[in-house]
């Protein structure tokens, strides 16, 4: 039984990242253990930035994007050094255990610290990628992918006017499920992930096809992995001869109030990565499967790469 944990955000921000924390400190308070919050992840780790928490100063945060710790990338967390010092920091304040909120470079650093100190460590995967192995689901991806929806809502309705073919570039380094999601949702008719490969040329003649025969306009949601949208949306206007234009959606996508799903989940997940750490787990990480909360080893969600789901590339296939 732990006795005082702390609990961090990391990474990109996501939306729900506060319902998270909010519930790692409340579930702690209900159980009569000591939290503390750190600031701008493991820079503030690194700089001592780690305070006492109480009920109140989780309070009228739900509802807000974004994280009220903050959050940041930290080179000196990639050394054993930093992580040596982060750890010293955590055990003079009596700390002995920490919730990591953060996409999975984040839960990677939390893992090099649970093995090199031993100390408790439980993470909550807090992305809008939706990136992290073996959870379907990551804090925040659902509020970016409506969020993606909205903007292809209004693109849809100037693209119709001018019978336009309109690029959407959205973000998604490594990873396509939001633009997956996002394009099967808001019906566009080529979805361009980096797990899979495509052949720009051969679109632009079903394209030019697809004009002949009446369509009047034509999305195409590209993640940012799988190609430059304005690039693209070059490419395509050079071929096909077609009114192009691209629109790159950036950081929007990571703002905004994080939905209903992004806020229940994200506060479920919360209360059972306190629980696990106060009762003495570690090496582990909180997700979905199947729409029910389960606990993942911290080792090998952060050594295994997540697959998009092939269900979801059929359907774009068959539906376009
Ligand atoms: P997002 O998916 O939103 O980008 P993320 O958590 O994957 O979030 P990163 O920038 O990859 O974002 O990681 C956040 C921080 O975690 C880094 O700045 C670094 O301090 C730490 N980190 C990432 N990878 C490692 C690693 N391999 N070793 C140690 N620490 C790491």
């Amino acid at each position: 039984m732990l006795n005082s944990i702390a609990v961090m955000t990391s990474g990109g921000d996501s939306p729900g990242m506060n319902a998270a924390a909010r519930a790692v400190v409340r579930t702690a308070l209900y159980e009569g253990v000591t939290v503390w919050g750190i600031h701008d992840g493991y820079h503030g780790l690194l700089d001592g930035d780690i305070y006492k928490m109480e009920s109140k100063d989780v309070g009228d945060i739900i509802q807000r994007g974004g994280t009220f710790l903050g959050t940041a990338r930290s080179k000196r967390w990639r050394t054993p050094e930093g992580r040596k010092l982060g750890y010293k920091n955590l055990v003079d304040r009596g700390i002995e255990g920490l919730c990591v909120i953060g996409g999975d470079g984040s839960l990677r650093g939390a893992s090099l610290l649970s093995q090199e100190t031993g100390i408790p460590i439980v993470g909550l995967p807090g992305t809008i990628d939706n990136d992290v192995w073996g959870s379907d689901y990551t804090i925040g991806c659902d509020t970016a992918a409506n969020t993606i929806i909205d903007a292809i809502n209004k693109l849809r309705d100037t693209a119709s006017a001018h019978r336009r073919v309109i690029v959407l570039e959205t973000m998604g380094r490594n990873s396509g499920w939001l633009a997956l999601v996002a394009g099967i949702s808001g019906g566009a008719e080529y979805i361009l992930v980096p797990e899979e490969e495509y052949d720009l040329h051969a679109i632009c003649e079903d394209m030019q096809e697809a004009y002949k025969k009446g369509k009047r306009y034509i999305l195409v949601v590209v993640a940012e992995g799988a190609g430059n949208g304005q690039e693209i949306a070059d490419y395509i206007a050079k071929e096909t001869g077609l009114d192009t234009r691209a629109s790159v959606l950036g950081h929007i996508q990571r703002g905004g109030s994080p939905t209903v799903i992004d806020r229940v989940r994200a506060s479920q997940l919360g209360e059972q990565a306190a629980l696990a750490l106060i009762s003495g787990l570690s090496n582990i990480v909180f997700g979905f499967k199947e729409g029910h909360v389960v606990s993942i080893d911290l080792h090998d969600s952060v050594n295994n790469k997540k697959q998009l789901d092939p269900d979801y590339i059929h359907i774009a296939k068959v539906l376009f």
